[in-house]
């Protein structure tokens, strides 16, 4: 087994793996940034290690600070938790070469689904279902770019094959607009990360965002946790999430959550794992993978009852899975509100010191979250303090449940998106359960 472990992470992801560790008899060493000094976690590690200034890129994202930390502690393996250098294939690679275990999948499986072309090839050679599109590169000229929109046909969206965060893509709506599309894509997919190639898709219009999630051990054994539908999105960024996804029929799970399950044997997949779909009429359509944990793998844990972060780290040890797929039990209805230190209208991030913390608590409520009284949030980071949990036997209950937590819970002396929240758990449509990806920004007036 593993005896120590380095967590590469800040926030309330390095707390979570902490406790994974700490409930396995792993010792931990907790890496921060001299903004986070002060912070619980850091205190609550075995052992910790400062890796640089409050800058991101000197710190967080620093590889060799983080190789140096790993050595000087004699730790065995390096968690990366999600965001900074958890798909950074470079990085995995280079934690392996310095002969610690990377806590996630191989650098060239990170390399193969980083690239989103390369990716929807290898789903599809596994009968994942994709969406309609351009098979590979755009290239040619204009005569054969438009030839492939109209086989596709319109609207179309151009992609750029790095991209993330929600960037480098463009709607297309006609053939007169296709060339400047093209080209606009290309050079800012270049700006933004330094690799021009662009792909073609067809563009959904009113798809829900059904996201799978994935365990693969490093014995050929991979299961799956069912869904979550993280629909609720602003600019991209998922704001509620919720595992089951409401009104989808079990046996569309099982189907696509065996076929996830079937990819990952298929590319030696190893670690927790997130297969990101659109869903619209009743079909799904797979759009990327996470090579990591996700923000809203708690929704997942409370209705199986998997704890993932402790799956993470068991494969890592190169032990066999626990579970197998029937095993595995869906039982009532988890939400997650995420909650920012941000205005709920106006979205700008609002750091400062929090002077009064009361999170709330009772059946079937889970904070997820590092902050406590008197803490300071650091206005270099995702304005990420808390994620507030819901679970009930049905998702009546877990809203019901919800709207009573957010009620309680006080974060004083700067500004959160609770009343937001408090919207939303308000809003017809979204307690009937399966608005698109748009409905929030439509909402919001956006
Ligand atoms: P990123 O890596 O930047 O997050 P994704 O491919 O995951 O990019 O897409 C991000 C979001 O963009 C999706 O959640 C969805 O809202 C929208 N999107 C992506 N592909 C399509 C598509 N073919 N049709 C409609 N919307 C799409």
């Amino acid at each position: 087994m593993i005896e120590k472990v380095v967590i590469a992470n800040r926030g309330e992801i390095a707390l979570r793996i902490q406790r994974a560790c700490r409930a396995l008899g792993i010792r931990t060493v907790a890496l921060y940034s001299t903004a986070d000094r002060e912070a619980k976690y850091v205190k609550l590690a075995d052992e910790s290690v400062c890796i640089g200034p409050p800058r991101a890129t000197d710190s967080y994202l620093n590889i060799p600070a983080v190789i140096s930390a790993a050595e000087v502690t004699d730790a065995q393996a390096i968690h990366p938790g999600y965001g900074f250098l958890s798909e950074n294939a470079d990085f995995a690679e280079r934690v392996e070469q310095s002969g610690f275990i990377f806590i996630g999948p191989r650098a060239e499986t990170i390399r193969l689904m980083g690239d989103k072309i390369s990716a929807i090839k290898a789903m599809k050679k596994a009968s994942v279902p994709c969406v309609p599109g351009s098979d590979g590169p755009v290239t040619g000229n204009d005569k054969e770019v438009h030839r492939m929109a109209a086989q596709i046909g319109y609207p179309v969206l151009i992609k750029a094959a790095a991209g993330g965060g929600g960037k480098g893509m463009r709607v297309v709506h006609t053939e007169a607009a296709l060339h400047n599309a093209v080209a606009l894509t290309k050079s800012e997919a270049k700006a933004a990360f330094g690799n021009d190639t662009v792909y073609m898709e067809k563009y959904l219009d009113n798809p829900r965002h059904i996201e799978f999630q994935v365990l693969a051990d490093t014995h050929g054994h991979a299961i799956h946790l069912g869904e979550r539908d993280c629909s609720m999105q602003r600019r991209h960024q998922k704001v509620v999430e919720e595992c089951p996804a409401p009104g989808l029929p079990e046996k569309l799970r099982h189907k696509i959550g065996e076929r996830c399950a079937e990819a990952c044997r298929k590319i030696s997949y190893r670690g927790a794992g997130t297969f990101e779909f659109l869903y619209q009429n009743g079909e799904f359509y797979f759009i990327e993978m996470n090579t990591r944990v996700q923000v809203e793998h708690p929704v997942t844990e409370m209705v199986t009852g998997v704890d993932i972060v402790r799956e993470q780290l068991r494969i890592a040890a190169g032990e066999k899975l626990q579970y197998r797929q029937k095993d595995i039990q869906w039982r009532g209805h988890a939400v997650e509100c995420r909650i920012n230190a941000e205005d709920p209208r106006t979205f700008v991030p609002s750091p400062g010191r929090i002077d009064a913390w009361h999170p709330p608590g009772g059946p079937g409520i889970r904070v997820d979250s590092h902050v406590y009284d008197n803490y300071f949030v650091p206005p270099y980071y995702d304005s990420m303090i808390a994620k507030l949990i819901a679970y009930g036997d049905t998702r009546e209950m877990a809203l019901a449940r919800m709207r009573i937590a957010l009620s309680e819970m006080i974060v004083g002396g700067i500004k959160t998106n609770i009343s937001l929240h408090q919207d939303i758990m308000n809003d017809a449509a979204f307690i009937k359960g399966g608005v698109n990806i748009h409905y929030l920004q439509k909402k919001l007036g956006l």
